[in-house]
């Protein structure tokens, strides 16, 4: 029988836990609510012994956490959520406590480093040296594989808060702590854009201004991620990309803003394999986790 893992997509509202052999072997899962973490990690832990107990013992554990983390194996903070704004969650010892209490290996990366390295193994990028990841959802985040390695450094990268011009036309102030609207998750996450529309964004129509504007910011940040990174494929998932609308409008206003500069398929045939939906569908950040579970083993 195959080996055996197990698996937590950490996000600020729900932590989902998973055990299998493989991207196509789940055996089960379930969902927790993000409240305190003694709550939340009693919960997964419970979770993982009754798992454990009915089918063998985990070879390893895999954690795609929201963040900021420390995940720069041989820090002082290995980890551990460090800075988050999240109540209660700030300074938490996340792998300490899960290998503690597990007694195994375990891998940890933000929820986006794992979703890339998802997606760069079994889904649309298997075929690639590059994949960057990038949500769209509560908040902005990214996350970028080069040939199965994720990118850390300093701490890990933190592109929804690339520097991006507002548009003249858009007087909303922004909603980021940190940057108001001077950067990409200011302007373009979904809270934004409840708050500059005063509905929620899965109800303003597809016609609507609104999205004109949204593409815009994605493709200015695009831009920017494709100059630094060189990435082979630029996956958006979460739930605003859910408008798939937005895909023809980022991909013609990317080719627009890079003006002929970059003299490649991808960008001069705007070709939709090179700004794409998710080939894991909702399930890269499970699946990233177990990745890293994989990769802990
Ligand atoms: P999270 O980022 O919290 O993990 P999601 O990726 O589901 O979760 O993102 C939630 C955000 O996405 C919310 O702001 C929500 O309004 C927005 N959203 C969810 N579904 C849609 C949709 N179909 N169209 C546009 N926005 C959506
Ligand atoms: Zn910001």
């Amino acid at each position: 029988m195959a080996t055996l893992y197990g698996a937590i997509e950490a996000g600020g509202t729900k932590f989902v836990c998973a055990v299998g052999r493989g991207p196509d072997a789940l055996l089960e899962t379930a969902t927790f609510p993000t409240t305190e973490p003694e709550k939340t990690f009693g919960q997964c832990l419970a979770f993982f012994r009754d798992v454990a107990s009915e089918h063998g013992k985990l070879a390893s554990l895999g954690i795609a956490s929201f963040g900021p983390i420390d995940c720069r194996v041989g820090s002082e903070a290995y980890g551990y959520i460090t800075t988050t704004p999240k109540e209660g969650w700030a300074q938490t010892d996340f792998v300490g406590t899960f290998a503690k209490a597990l007694d195994l290996p375990v891998g940890f990366d933000t929820d986006v480093n794992a979703a890339a390295l998802a997606e760069w193994r079994w889904g649309c990028a298997r075929d690639l040296d590059t994949c960057l990841y990038v949500t769209v959802g509560t908040g902005i985040g990214g996350g970028f594989v080069h040939r199965g390695t994720t990118l850390k450094g300093l701490l890990h990268p933190e592109m929804g808060h690339v520097r991006i011009h507002r548009l003249p036309e858009d007087g909303y102030s922004g909603n980021c702590p940190y940057h108001g609207h001077q950067c990409l998750e200011g302007l373009a996450a979904g809270p934004a854009l409840a708050k500059r529309w005063g509905t929620q964004a899965d109800a303003l129509p597809p016609d609507h201004i609104a999205w004109t504007w949204q593409a815009d910011y994605l493709a200015q940040a695009a831009v920017n991620w494709i100059v630094t990174l060189s990435p082979e494929v630029i996956v958006l998932g979460g739930g605003v990309m859910q408008q798939q609308h937005l895909f023809p409008q980022i991909r013609d206003r990317v080719r627009a803003l890079l003006n002929g500069y970059l003299q490649v398929p991808a960008i001069l045939d705007a070709s939709p394999d090179f700004i794409r939906q998710p080939g894991l569908g909702t399930q890269s950040g499970i699946l990233g986790a177990l990745a890293l579970a994989m990769d802990a083993a």
